[in-house]
């Protein structure tokens, strides 16, 4: 395998080094940061990820609040959840876990969650201020792979991007952040015609559709840097990407792996994120 394995649970090692010592100082001033995950119904990867998140939080001298509910919570109970969480001086950050039970409408209960505390950045009001450039809290997923990318020491600056994938989550936010770092960004998605036309020209190839064997080796440009968000079962039932990793590896420069990747990142970018809103609680500017 030629290219670069672009370790995600070795960067999030390091990065939490930084995160904990900050939780650290916040508690030293009487603020001890907190995340308050709100789980809806018994959907089982969903309960997987809020483990995963509930316990990077206690690893990391963060305090989690999980609160789970019946998946037959009505909408009015979880919107006057979060109307409590919101008004709660002790929790910094609130994240809902996605997807909810069919008869809640997420965008209505996003909307609730208070900007100041909207730590996945999935509210109307954080996207407009990605879009902008203005400050405030990045989804954390699309954070994360900035983060795999600036890792590889590349810089971004007239860098054709390719994304795959328009979800208001991944694809899009994505988008804007590569956009911000100066690349030119092409965004292909379920209409896109002759997709590896435009993956072929990608210095950077950022895969976010959720159907394994999307990207294969050529639809790569050599010398690219791939980042895999998908998380798909293969036929053995083992966690796998969209990325066909063994074939893609072989032309691309880095390769972000499927488990170990973007998904301890974006972890790693929750905890950043609920630092900030702690640290902003506490009077910084
Ligand atoms: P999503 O909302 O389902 O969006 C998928 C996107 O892929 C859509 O924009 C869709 O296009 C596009 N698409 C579907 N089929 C395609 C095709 N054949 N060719 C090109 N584009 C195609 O999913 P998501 O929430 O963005 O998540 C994407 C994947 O990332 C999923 O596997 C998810 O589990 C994973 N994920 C991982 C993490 C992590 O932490 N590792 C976090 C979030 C998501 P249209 O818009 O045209 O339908």
């Amino acid at each position: 395998m030629p290219a670069q394995l672009i370790d995600g649970n070795a960067l999030s090692r390091r990065l939490r080094v930084d995160l904990a010592a900050s939780a650290r100082g916040l508690a030293a001033r009487g603020v001890t940061p907190a995340l308050a995950v709100v789980l809806v119904g018994e959907d089982p990867a969903s309960q997987v990820y809020v483990r995963n998140k509930v316990k990077a939080c206690e690893d990391n001298g963060l305090r989690s609040v999980l609160e789970k509910y019946e998946a037959t919570l009505s909408e009015a109970a979880l919107l006057e959840r979060i109307a409590a969480l919101n008004g709660d001086p002790m929790i910094h950050g609130i994240l809902v876990q996605m997807p909810l039970p069919p008869h809640i409408d997420p965008q209505r209960v996003i909307a609730a969650i208070s900007t100041a505390k909207d730590v996945d950045g999935y509210s109307t009001l954080s996207a407009g201020e990605l879009m902008t450039g203005a400050a405030g809290f990045r989804p954390c997923t699309p954070a994360g792979c900035m983060a795999l990318i600036a890792s590889t020491g590349i810089n971004l600056r007239g860098k054709h991007a390719v994304v795959i994938g328009r979800s208001n989550t991944v694809g899009k936010p994505m988008a804007l952040l590569l956009l911000q770092a100066h690349a030119t960004v092409t965004i292909c998605h379920s209409a896109s015609v002759d997709m590896a036309r435009h993956t072929r020209q990608a210095d950077v190839l950022v895969a976010a559709v959720g159907r394994r064997g999307t990207v294969t080796a050529d639809m790569v440009k050599p010398g690219a840097v791939v980042i895999d968000v998908g998380i798909n079962r293969d036929d053995a039932g083992q966690l796998c990407g969209d990325v066909d990793f063994a074939g893609v590896a072989e032309v691309a420069a880095f390769i972000s792996p499927v488990p170990g990747g973007v998904g301890p990142m974006t972890i790693t970018q929750l905890l950043a994120n609920t630092l900030e809103a702690a640290e902003h609680a506490a009077g910084a500017p």
